[in-house]
């Protein structure tokens, strides 16, 4: 870390907790202070100091287009000087509402809001809601934003109640979520042998990407369709991650489930902040006005965002888009894998599209357990070798990186390059 961000960091935490307003942030789980960023473009940051680092955070995922894409700062920058927001409605938002219901295939009706964790806080509500009923079942490793009944922790065995996941959470809140293990389905029968009847929603990533990457398996999120349609509960597909980076219609299209609700933000935004909520338009109707489930946001559908998440979802929707970020991931995992074993390594590296993970761990990594086994002070020193190259990579073991189209092949074999040389001192 340079001395420029060093005299910042210093200063933040005086004023700041932790010196960060979000607490991956504050590299403590590689053991490294972080940069303070200074500018960004196509897929480079530069910190205070004027360093150049190749970005594989990209915001932690919204910016698919690379930083400052020439026609979303063009549609800022005419945008602004009509106003930044008005607290009435636009035709932006009647827009941006018919791209997300045209690309999202189980999207009937959609709610924009500020963030991914009111998208989820808000889909939560609308389930229990709707159904009259309120436990939820989550699982572990899985991350819908910070909202009481979704940091919750496993309870001890399976199918118990959960613990709050942080000082603050209500016990009589927490013990309404059930957290499971991602990719087994027998857990998820287990509980709702146990619950069914009490069960309002299934949340989860169908590609999660909080815990690390793990690829799911397709008949777990088949059978979590069926087992929330033979006890009437809703299916809520977090999407905040997947959505608009797998594919123009997300994991959900990819992989042929239709959840009941989908939670959005992060690429609608276009990097500016956004969420959103949707699903089925008899669900959806029920919401405050139509109907009774209450739910509001001062700046949603604030003109700007809307803006930005507008062309982002255009250019993703009118360009070849996928099919070039599919062959960057490739190059680049692939690359990452092989120079890993050249150098003596037991990696896993799991990935779906632009988006991937490197565990240094010897067999697969399909859940959250898993994910935990890895060797975390092995990935430390991966994580500084690459800082001290300039590559820059999300400052845990258990993120995504992200690749952008403005990621070309020249950065992407230089990034391989470094990662050898990493390998190699580990
Ligand atoms: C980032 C994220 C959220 C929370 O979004 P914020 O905008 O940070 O509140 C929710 N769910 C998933 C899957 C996410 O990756």
């Amino acid at each position: 870390m340079g001395e420029k961000s060093r005299i910042l960091f210093d200063k933040a935490r005086q004023y700041i907790p932790g010196g960060v307003n979000s607490p991956v942030r504050a590299g403590k789980a590689v053991g490294v202070d972080p940069l303070f960023i200074s500018r960004a473009e196509g897929c480079f940051l530069w910190d205070a100091e004027g360093d150049r680092y190749i970005d594989y955070v990209c915001s932690w995922g919204p910016m698919i287009l690379g930083h400052c894409h020439p026609e979303v700062v063009r549609a800022i920058e005419e945008r602004i000087s009509k106003g930044t927001s008005y607290g009435a409605p636009t035709d932006l938002e009647v827009d941006m509402a018919g791209i997300i219901i045209d690309m999202v295939p189980s999207m009937e009706m959609v709610r924009m809001v500020n963030s991914g964790t009111e998208a989820a806080m808000s889909a939560i509500r609308l389930a229990r809601g709707f159904t009259g009923r309120d436990k939820i079942i989550k699982f572990e490793g899985c991350y819908h934003g910070h909202a009481d009944s979704l940091l919750v922790s496993a309870g001890s065995g399976v199918a118990t109640l959960g613990i709050p996941g942080s000082p603050g959470v209500p016990e009589n809140v927490a013990q309404h979520t059930i957290s499971l293990s991602f990719n087994s389905l027998d857990e998820v029968h287990q509980a709702f042998d146990r619950f069914g009847a009490e069960i309002a929603a299934v949340i989860v990533e169908p590609i999660p990407g909080n815990m690390g990457v793990i690829v799911p398996n397709i008949e777990f999120l088949k059978g979590l369709r069926e087992v929330t349609l033979d006890n009437d509960a809703l299916l809520i597909f977090d999407e905040v991650i997947s959505g608009f980076r797998v594919g123009p219609g997300g994991a959900q299209e990819l992989y042929g489930v239709l959840p009941d609700l989908t939670c959005l933000g992060k690429i609608i935004g276009g990097g500016l902040p956004v969420g959103a909520f949707g699903g089925r338009r008899e669900i959806m109707e029920r919401m405050a006005p139509e109907g009774d489930i209450y739910q509001a946001g001062t700046l949603s559908g604030n003109p700007l965002a809307m803006t930005a998440g507008l062309v982002t979802l255009k250019v993703l929707r009118d360009g070849d888009i996928y099919e070039e970020l599919e062959k960057k991931g490739k190059a680049l995992f692939t690359g990452l894998e092989g120079a890993a074993r050249s150098a003596g390594l037991k990696v896993v590296v799991n990935r779906v599209g632009s988006m991937g993970s490197l565990f240094f761990k010897e067999d697969s990594v399909s859940d959250f357990a898993s994910a935990k086994k890895s060797d975390v002070e092995m990935f430390k020193r991966y994580y500084s070798g690459m800082l001290e190259q300039r590559i820059y990579l999300a400052p845990s073991p258990f993120e995504a990186s992200f690749l952008s189209t403005a990621h070309d092949e020249k950065c992407i074999q230089k990034t391989i390059d470094c990662a050898a040389a990493s390998f190699r001192s580990l």
